[in-house]
């Protein structure tokens, strides 16, 4: 139960409280200032979010004094990455609105309860099962010539925490490779592509859902986003309704992402679309809304935590968005001096080699 006095719609003027200072943080923090919202950022670490926010925290995710101390400057509270922690969403619930709720939370920051999640609305994942230790694990290996692939249950982003099995892996090797800790190990999905579907929902259930993106990635970090995708309306039609799934059945307020596998043309419609992840927050997949989009991502979300109504996901222009990963960010002059490449950089001091430093979105007519 909240104690916060704020009522909804949030005026303008009023301050959203965000959780981490990163890259995520700093464009919702701009969306939100759009809309002449003020932004508070909370973080265990100083990030690109605290140059644009109206005031910043630097405390750890279970200062309690500290969060309290938060949570009465704030109308509510977002946050921008999914490892937030079960304690600290609590702790904050309680003083404030959490948007979205806890419970997304708690779903997608442990791959085995948000697999069984998924698995348990009827929705398709690749085949997977709980691992603890290397015996597990040596039980749990495919046969044949099977690939799978293991996944640390937790913490684990942009394909860190992960180790491919292939069939002569030494099932002790692999288990310490990610650490000896709790993991799921899951069928390799042969795909054909990648996609995601970026679905905000506000608080009175309404929602919109972005046009889908084709995600190509490398080294698991998300290299690229293309639309239109190649999907079929009716594929696309499921993929739809999957994403609404999930987000009625976690009464999610806020974006809310559903990474894809495609199984490919060969594949009937309705068996052609395994979940592979969902992200309780704005998403990589989604940052071409900033330009091709009457509304983005982040001021939808912004738009949905603050229980205003959401804006037009309504796409004007065909898009590529690019990630400027490390290096590729020194390329800003060329970037900048490129005619319709839309460029943005997110104040990082250090372009070390796989940190995401920026990107690019290239528009072109709509066909
Ligand atoms: P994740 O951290 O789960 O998003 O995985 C990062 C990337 O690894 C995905 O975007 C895929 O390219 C690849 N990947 C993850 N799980 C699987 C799987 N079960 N089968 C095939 N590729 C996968």
């Amino acid at each position: 139960m909240s104690t916060s006095s704020h009522t909804f719609p949030l005026k303008p003027g009023s301050t959203i409280g965000v959780l981490g200072s990163g890259q995520l943080g700093r464009m919702l923090a701009v969306a939100a200032a759009r809309l002449g919202f003020k932004t508070s950022i909370y973080a265990d670490a100083a990030g690109p979010a605290f140059d644009v926010a109206a005031s910043t925290t630097v405390g750890a995710y279970d200062d309690w004094d500290k969060l309290t101390a938060f949570a009465g400057t704030v109308a509510v509270v977002t946050y921008e990455f999914e490892n937030v922690a079960d304690a600290t969403a609590r702790h904050l619930a309680r003083l404030v609105p959490v948007r979205p709720g806890p419970k997304a939370l708690a779903v997608a920051q442990d791959r085995l309860v948000e697999k069984t999640f998924l698995a348990g609305l009827g929705i398709t994942v690749a085949p997977f099962v709980a691992v603890a230790s290397a015996a597990d694990l040596a039980a749990a290996l495919p046969c044949g010539n099977q690939r799978a692939i293991l996944k640390t249950r937790r913490l684990g982003y942009d394909g860190k925490g992960q180790f491919a099995i292939e069939p002569a892996t030494d099932p002790a090797a692999a288990f310490s490779a990610i650490g000896g800790t709790a993991a799921v190990l899951e069928r390799r999905v042969m795909f054909e592509r990648e996609v995601s579907v970026l679905i905000c929902r506000g608080a009175d259930g309404q929602d919109v859902i972005y046009d889908m993106p084709e995600n190509s990635h490398r080294d698991g970090i998300l290299r690229r986003s293309v639309v239109p995708s190649r999907l079929p309306d009716d594929v696309i039609c499921n993929a739809h309704a999957i994403a609404r799934r999930i987000a009625t059945a976690l009464d999610y307020v806020g974006l809310l992402a559903v990474e894809l596998f495609d199984l490919g043309e060969g594949v009937p419609a309705a068996g052609r679309l395994v979940v592979n992840e969902i992200a309780p927050r704005v998403h990589n997949s989604g940052h071409w809304t900033m330009d091709a989009c009457a509304t983005s991502q982040f001021e939808n979300h912004m738009r949905a935590v603050a229980g205003w109504p959401l804006g037009s996901a309504e796409r004007h222009s065909d898009a590529i968005m690019d990630n400027l990963i490390g290096a590729d960010a020194l390329e800003w002059p060329a970037l900048a001096a490129e005619a319709g490449c839309c460029l943005h950089l997110y104040g990082k001091h250090e372009a070390r080699a796989g940190r995401k430093m920026g990107h690019v979105n290239r528009l072109s007519k709509r066909v």
